[in-house]
């Protein structure tokens, strides 16, 4: 494993202690980010694309360079193919009434999966319902991937959207969004990334992964909360309608009319996420000073580590992949006849921080047979003792309810 443990102390957060297992939820922030935000606010902060002072340039040219080293990150050709949005929430609707609305009518299919988040489904539904176009889901095999021969069958020309997650927060099963793109594009449909667990884990290459649209979150990759990114392609954003209107995003008004500003800026309306920006390029650069492949290899390797251990507490299941295949580090844990809260508590006295619920995916718990589940996950300030204390937290659950 690749002994990141230095790292812990850039994270004023963990310097309690806390065993910090929910970073799949909303991950800590390093000094460098928090010093880069500071920074900004403190001497460079004006509204951006305004100004023609000097501060106002400067500001404009740091919301900028943050759009350039985003685009840099994730391998987009062209800057423009970068918007930033508030959040992977909003990249998503973004594309779903923006793209949507104008694309999808009675008779077409929307494809989803049956492992999304709530954020790459309800939008869907919401757009379904206004365009009469039908929301079907590809479900998931008991091994709990992504049933790609069910995929394959369910598409159809009639299929204009494909929604899939890029890495599922519940179970960390990663499908395989080259194979999937390429499937959807022979049969001429759109395909749109929920990569909220997968660029903050994976090294993402855009081009590469071969989808049209890509939506993320800065806060779950070292950022500020406040700001996402949707990344398009640039001929599938120009088939998009701008979901939000207001300043910035246009190029002439009259009291009837509007025409817009070019992309990416029609999609960005209003005063963007400017501090917020400078903290995301600063935890891009913090990630990538420690290299994508190494956080990945970081977080299997724990997982690694984690899924040997679990297999021996007693009456404690793992709802997810078993081996590390295609599987990024999230663990989601089932105890025989304790309630997912109970356990999280019990975790909680112990030092050990997990989300317990549904985590935004109750399709995906039905079909999994439970209501909650607590859920572990890792990232780069994460240790072995992190997991062990996981560990041994999850025992003294089970002995405190008689688990055999
Ligand atoms: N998709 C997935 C898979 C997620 O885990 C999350 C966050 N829990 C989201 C989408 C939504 O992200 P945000 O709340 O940052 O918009």
């Amino acid at each position: 494993m690749n002994d990141l443990s230095h790292l812990k102390a850039d994270f004023p957060v963990l310097e309690n202690g806390v065993h910090f297992l929910d970073s799949a939820s909303s991950s800590q922030k390093p000094i460098p980010v928090l010093e880069a935000m500071d920074r900004f606010a403190r001497g460079s902060y004006a509204n951006v694309h305004r100004g023609a002072y000097k501060l106002s340039v400067a500001a404009t040219e740091a919301y900028e360079g943050a759009r350039r080293r985003v685009a840099e990150f994730v391998g987009a050709d062209d800057d423009r193919e970068i918007v930033f949005t508030r959040g992977a929430t909003t990249a998503i609707n973004t594309v779903a009434f923006g793209w949507g609305l104008e694309n999808l009518e009675e008779g077409d299919r929307i494809l989803a999966t049956e492992m999304e988040h709530h954020a790459n489904l309800v939008p869907w539904q919401m757009v379904a319902r206004r365009t009469g176009a039908v929301l079907d889901h590809v479900p998931i095999t008991d091994e709990c991937r992504l049933d790609m021969d069910a995929f394959e069958k369910k598409m159809g020309p009639d299929v204009k959207m494909v929604a899939v997650t890029g890495m599922s927060n519940v179970l960390g099963t990663i499908p395989d969004i080259a194979a999937i793109s390429r499937i959807a594009h022979r049969h001429g449909a759109r395909v749109l990334v929920d990569a909220a667990q997968r660029v903050p884990h994976l090294p993402v290459d855009v081009t590469e992964m071969g989808a049209d649209f890509v939506a993320f979150s800065s806060h779950k990759m070292l950022g500020p909360t406040g700001i996402g990114v949707l990344w398009g392609r640039m001929e599938a954003l120009e088939e998009m309608e701008p979901f939000e209107g207001g300043g910035e995003m246009i190029s002439d008004v009259t009291l009837h009319t509007a025409t817009w500003a070019g992309i990416p800026h029609r999609f960005e309306a209003g005063t963007p996420p400017i501090i917020e920006a400078v903290g995301l390029h600063a935890a891009i650069d913090y990630l990538d000073s420690i290299g994508m492949e190494k956080v990945f290899d970081h977080d299997k390797a724990l997982t690694a580590i984690a899924l040997e251990r679990l297999g021996d507490v007693p009456g404690l299941a793992i709802q997810g992949p078993k081996d590390l295949e295609d599987r990024g580090g999230v663990i989601s844990m089932d105890m025989k006849g304790i309630h997912a809260h109970d356990v999280a508590t019990i975790l909680d006295e112990e030092g050990v921080a997990v989300r317990a619920g549904h985590h935004c995916a109750k399709p995906l718990m039905r079909r999994l047979g439970v209501t909650a589940t607590a859920r572990a996950s890792f990232y780069v300030y994460n240790t072995e003792a992190d997991v062990d204390a996981l560990v041994s937290g999850l025992r003294r659950a089970g002995e405190l309810f008689g688990v055999r």
